[in-house]
């Protein structure tokens, strides 16, 4: 048996980390499908129910192959604990249900997952809780909008579709200087690429359903920061129950270990496809982080160790020339789901950002020409071949 050792480099941890071994001595991670656990006696129930005794007692509360996941998770973001959630959603959800309460304010990105702009807007507000949102990259703006009353600023770099680059230093001194946690979602980069603790977030949320699992499988999410914050969502979870099962922490679980092998190599085909698409004449531009002509192209080289597998792309006579790009390829798949080995292409402006009214789209700059691909583990030679031939 090892112990988890905190010196090893990501790449080993994503392999080794929170890996624990029953009786039996598996090489691999077990999945243990059980929804509840056993005591030996009446006190030992007693003692683990009063906290005194750290067992498991119930697939609610806590699971060891869940347990295993988190572990893992912990270690690749340098963070002191983890809470496995059900899907991305329920870890947003769970964050603010147990952190903040009704008269409070959170300041947000306006660039969020589409969903996420929903549960603060119609759902979280319902119950009293107020949202301002600004402009992703606008410091001036975070600062102008900070309230005696806010506990929270959240935010997602890089957004979607539009790969803009928040600056997670910046917006954790806005933050603390007005006594709120800053809470990241790191979805799109993942730890193998950022680590948004180490630039001073207090949160880190992500939808494991994406990049964390990497094959389009299962839905899973989690928390992470301070063993104190995370008490405190595990206790909401405990008692709402948007727990994470354990056969899909199992293939999170596995999937992390290919984690960095996969970001590094889904990045560089990015960046090999977002040169190749600045050179297409009917593409109008190109948005990707990698590129020295993104316009925090220095920030995006501090704060992460490669530029992601999203990029996107305007092309020229706009939605009807975007729709006829998307039916004509052959190899990309046609969803706006991302993180999958996979590659994916969507157009935003009728689907992801399809609810939101045409004026607030293009003042969000997403135009009816724009496109976004999630670049998968397909040879890069296949995916260029595929759009040449759809945008000829
Ligand atoms: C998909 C996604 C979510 C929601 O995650 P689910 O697992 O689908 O609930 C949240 N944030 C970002 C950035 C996402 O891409």
């Amino acid at each position: 048996m090892h112990d988890d050792n905190l010196d090893w480099e990501a790449d080993t941890l994503a392999v080794r980390a929170g890996g624990q071994r029953s009786a039996f001595g598996e090489h691999s991670e077990a999945l243990y499908l059980t929804s509840s656990f056993v005591f030996r006696s009446a006190g030992e129930a007693a003692r683990r129910f009063a906290g005194e005794d750290p067992g498991n007692i119930y697939g609610r509360f806590t699971n060891p192959t869940v347990t295993m996941m988190q572990d893992r998770l912990k270690a690749l973001e340098g963070a002191e604990a983890c809470v496995a959630t059900a899907s991305g959603m329920s870890a947003i959800l769970a964050t603010v249900m147990a952190l903040l309460r009704a008269g409070e304010h959170v300041v947000a990105s306006a660039s969020l997952f589409g969903a996420t702009v929903q549960l603060f807007q119609n759902v979280l507000g319902r119950f009293g809780l107020g949202t301002t949102f600004v402009p992703a990259t606008d410091l001036a703006a975070y600062r102008a909008a900070m309230r005696p009353n806010t506990r929270m600023l959240f935010v997602e770099t890089p957004s979607n579709p539009l790969t803009e680059i928040v600056d997670i230093a910046a917006v954790a001194e806005i933050a603390h200087a007005g006594g709120a946690w800053l809470a990241v979602d790191n979805c799109f980069c993942t730890p193998a690429l950022q680590r948004p603790l180490a630039f001073g977030a207090d949160i880190v949320i992500h939808s494991a359903t994406k990049y964390l699992d990497g094959q389009g499988r299962v839905l899973g999410g989690a928390v992470l920061g301070s063993a104190e914050l995370m008490s405190e969502v595990l206790g909401f979870l405990r008692t709402a129950g948007p727990s994470l099962s354990p056969f899909n922490a199992w293939v999170i679980l596995k999937g992390m270990e290919t984690l960095g092998l996969r970001m590094q190599a889904q990045s560089a085909a990015a960046l090999q496809l977002a040169r190749w698409l600045e050179r297409q004449p009917r593409v109008e531009r190109v948005y990707y982080p990698g590129l020295p002509s993104h316009p925090q192209f220095a920030l995006a080289q501090r704060q992460q160790s490669a530029g992601g597998a999203i990029v996107s792309f305007e092309v020229r006579d706009g939605r009807e020339a975007a729709w006829k790009l998307i039916d004509a390829t052959r190899l990309l798949s046609i969803t706006a789901n991302l993180g999958d080995t996979k590659s994916t292409i969507t157009h935003p402006a009728s689907t992801t950002h399809g609810r939101i009214s045409p004026e607030a789209r293009a003042a969000a700059g997403i135009s009816e020409g724009l496109l976004r691909v999630a670049v998968g583990l397909e040879s890069i030679v296949d995916i260029e071949r595929d759009l040449a031939d759809s945008l000829s």
